[in-house]
């Protein structure tokens, strides 16, 4: 009875179109990009505008719904998927896409939620401009799932992660409110920067439903090159010398194993290795500039030449067209979508501090082999951000015991922790690894979150389960009220 009233409230608000309950339909809606994670809801609910959201928010609250914010679902973490006990409407931003606005001189867009990273990117280009955040999802994420993940991609080594490029954000709050922080500034000290604290929060503390992005002068150069090393060290040691060299021009730089080009060379059409012969490693630089091709180009080949002189290459194709380069890119970002058919795999997003990337990579592979016999490295990432997706391959034709996926995973996690490093450098929490913060966050690290969640949150009802283990914060409500029934 509740529920249908709750149904009629809320076809009221979005109308007839802006709501779907039959089965088949909200399928995609509840089922993620690897299809890992399925959901079940009484409704997928589509806004068009701010005061929609807050009325379905305000709504949802009065009849005791809960909500998980959705944009593309291309997250992996679990956390744009509703539960599997129809406890929650999924909100998705899709119809909220308009640019709103651009402002060149301010270097600034206004979007919508549900821009599609892609569009945005197109916009910026039409003035002139780019916008960085750029990685393998980038046809189907949004712009407010981007900054709910706090998104990486491939440009961080130059742009930041999406935290560096928001400058305002308005956010419908988990009571209806509306906060309008929509401001372009550079520079704003006027007490506690409240973005932040929505950016990579995953859907927990507020539904964005738009956001000022910052953009940046087109380069007017950019050459790619895809280089093959011998090891992690000495792609280490070429990454220190590109940075030399090239200071803020790096805008990319990317390590890849051959087992990674290998299964993507066989998996997706039309893609090829570059480099003759084989060799354990590659690395997909970009260098980008205001000079011209040619001058970036000279450039490049000079480094270039250097790393070969000392040894941190041994062979190196420079792209020599638009064309060479997007090639180059499509089978980088085709990685992960090969890897998803290569069979059974234990996926990891770390990082650790740069500089302890070869070591990290030297001590992890025995330790995982005497685990599991015949496990196949496969690692790929962001090595200018000392960020690596280290997605092991069971061996062909294994099956993996039942105890194996906990057994990698803390074996990994262990070694990143003892390493000063993050268990989840760009893909977030959500479900994946909710549970396993708690053994790598300290205890005021957690409460402060937990806290934080009660504050924005208190009826739990923005995504619920994500991010934070529910007994996490049922303990620290409880702490919350029995210091203040004991008047602390
Ligand atoms: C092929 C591929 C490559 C990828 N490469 C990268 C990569 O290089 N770097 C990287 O960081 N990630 C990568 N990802 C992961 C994913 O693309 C990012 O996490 C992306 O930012 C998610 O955006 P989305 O719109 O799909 O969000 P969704 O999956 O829909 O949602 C993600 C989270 O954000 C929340 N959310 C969504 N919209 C809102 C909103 N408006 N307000 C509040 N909360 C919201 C959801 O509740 C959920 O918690 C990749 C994924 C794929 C499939």
């Amino acid at each position: 009875m509740t529920i249908e009233r709750l149904m009629i409230s809320l076809r009221g608000i979005v109308g007839a179109d802006g709501i779907v309950v039959d089965d088949a339909e909200m399928q995609p809606y509840l089922v993620s990009w690897r299809d890992n994670w399925r959901g079940k809801s009484p409704a997928v609910v589509r806004p068009r505008s701010t005061a929609e959201v807050s009325e379905v928010v305000r709504a949802c609250g009065k009849f005791g719904m809960k909500i998980v914010p959705q944009g593309g679902r291309t997250g992996v973490t679990g956390a744009s998927q509703p539960h599997d006990d129809s406890s929650e409407i999924v909100l998705s931003l899709e119809r909220m896409n308009k640019v709103r606005s651009v402002d060149v001189d301010n270097d600034t867009m206004t979007v919508e939620a549900g821009c599609v990273l892609q569009t945005i990117r197109a916009r910026a280009a039409e003035a002139d401009r780019i916008f960085p955040l750029l990685l393998g999802a980038v046809g189907s994420c949004m712009i407010g799932g981007n900054i709910s993940t706090n998104a990486g991609g491939v440009n961080v080594i130059r742009y930041g992660s999406t935290r560096s490029l928001v400058a305002g954000l308005e956010v419908v709050l988990a009571d209806g409110r509306v906060w309008d922080g929509l401001r372009g500034l550079r520079k704003d000290n006027a007490g506690y920067d409240l973005k932040h604290l929505f950016i990579g929060a995953e859907g927990t503390l507020g539904i964005i439903t738009a956001a000022v992005v910052r953009l940046f002068p087109k380069p007017r150069s950019e050459i790619t090159a895809f280089l093959a090393t011998s090891s992690p060290r000495d792609a280490l040691r070429l990454l220190v010398r590109a940075k030399e060299a090239f200071a803020e021009q790096l805008t990319a730089f990317e390590l890849i194993q051959r087992l990674c080009i290998d299964v993507t060379c066989k998996r997706i059409p039309g893609v090829s290795n570059p480099v003759a012969g084989p060799s354990p490693w590659y690395v997909l630089m970009e260098v980008s500039g205001q000079s011209s091709d040619e001058i970036t180009r000279g450039l490049v080949e000079e480094a270039l030449q250097a790393a070969i002189d000392a040894g941190e290459i041994v062979d190196a194709t420079i792209a020599s067209s638009m064309q060479q380069s997007q090639m180059l890119w499509k089978m980088r970002e085709s990685i992960a979508e090969a890897h998803k058919h290569e069979g059974t795999s234990f996926k990891h997003d770390i990082s650790v501090p740069t500089s302890r990337v070869p070591d990290f990579l030297d001590q992890i592979e025995p330790k995982l082999v005497a685990l599991i016999p015949g496990i196949r490295m496969f690692t790929f990432g962001h090595l200018g951000d000392g960020n690596l997706h280290f997605n092991p391959l069971i061996a062909e034709g294994a099956t993996a015991r039942p105890n194996d996926l906990q057994a990698v995973n803390t074996l990994v996690h262990d070694l990143v922790a003892a390493f000063g490093g993050s268990i989840s450098a760009e893909h977030g929490i959500g479900l994946l690894r909710r549970d396993e913060l708690v053994r790598y966050k300290s205890d005021v690290e957690l409460q402060m979150m937990a806290g934080l969640k009660l504050l924005f949150d208190p009826q739990n009802i923005l995504n619920p389960g994500k991010v934070i283990a529910p007994e996490l914060l049922a303990r620290e409500a409880a702490v919350i009220t029995r210091s203040r029934a004991e008047g602390n």
